[in-house]
């Protein structure tokens, strides 16, 4: 299967198993099988290293477009097997994330996003579910838990500050929690912001020069240059550099109609057009 997978152009393929946990009220009892195959494919470097921009975006659906295509032909050639498979829609059935961390494929930086060894979190990520029998990989410490508490770089340079520098328990996850109310109306009106993605040292130079960096110097690569830290911001138009943030005024934040309650406990309902909420994107975004 990880044959073929690489046969059709997924940059890595996991498995690993079905978890309720990981999967959105409305949409369970869609999987077909108890085991979940995790799909990555790279997004386009020179696109990337202009965000925030609509380069930057379209890059990331482009990337996105082609996963599911490959996702598509993966459980074809699964079913071709005789076996069950389900890839999910792209709505998001499920937090993508976990399951690729429980995978192996990467680890769970500060900012939010899965850090792959090769690619940082410059690359989108898909789900199937399975019957077939295949063996489930396990997750691996590749480090980088280490460098973010040295690095923070996304902590730092986040323009609304979404990013916590510290882990906390978060219903029963460690990590660094977002504060969605700061960065999902900045990622609206900003090209999709990803200034967070950009500035990763992990996603620009790839794990391993990071971590040689790390053990020779104590340094993090890149940490404190334009090359890495510096972005084009598209509400002015203008550069920031190194220890230059953007000013967000409150019309940032609140659009005339729009209501962001990200603390909302009722279920969603994507049909319903007078729903005047972000409609479950922050769920979604696995957030
Ligand atoms: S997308 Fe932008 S606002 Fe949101 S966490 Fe990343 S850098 Fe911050
Ligand atoms: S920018 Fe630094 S702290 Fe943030 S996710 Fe990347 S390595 Fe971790």
């Amino acid at each position: 299967m990880k044959l073929e997978a690489a046969r059709l152009g997924l940059s890595a393929v996991g498995v690993t198993a079905y978890d309720i946990k990981y999967n959105y009220a409305e949409y369970q009892g869609l999987a077909v099988g108890d085991t979940i195959i995790v799909g990555i494919i790279e997004q386009n470097f020179d696109s990337t290293q202009m965000s925030p921009s609509v380069r930057a975006e379209k890059a990331a659906l482009t990337a996105y477009a082609g996963l599911e295509d490959r996702m598509s032909a993966l459980a074809d050639w699964i079913r071709d097997q005789g076996y069950a498979a389900r890839p999910e829609g792209f709505v998001g059935e499920s937090m993508v994330i976990p399951y690729a961390v429980a995978a192996g494929l990467g680890q769970l930086g500060l900012n939010g996003q899965l850090l792959t060894p090769h690619a940082g979190s410059r690359c989108r990520i898909h789900v199937m579910s399975t019957d077939a029998p295949f063996v489930h990989d396990q997750p691996v410490d590749y480090g980088i838990e280490g460098i973010c508490d040295k690095c923070q770089v996304c902590v730092r340079r986040c323009p609304p500050g979404a990013i916590p520098a510290n882990r906390k328990d978060s219903r029963g996850v460690v990590k660094a929690k977002l504060n969605t109310k700061r960065c999902l109306p900045v990622m609206g009106k900003a090209a999709g912001c990803s200034v967070c993605m950009k500035v990763c040292p992990v996603q620009r130079y790839g794990l391993a020069a990071v971590l040689e960096e790390f053990e020779s110097t104590g340094e993090i690569l890149g940490k404190g240059s334009d090359d890495l830290e510096g972005f084009d911001w598209p509400l002015d138009g203008k550069h920031y550099g190194p220890g230059e943030r953007p000013r967000l005024g409150r019309d940032v934040f609140e659009t005339p109609g729009f209501t962001f309650d990200p603390d909302r406990k009722r279920p969603l309902d994507w049909k319903d057009s007078s729903d005047s909420d972000d409609g479950g994107r922050a769920e979604a975004l696995g957030y």
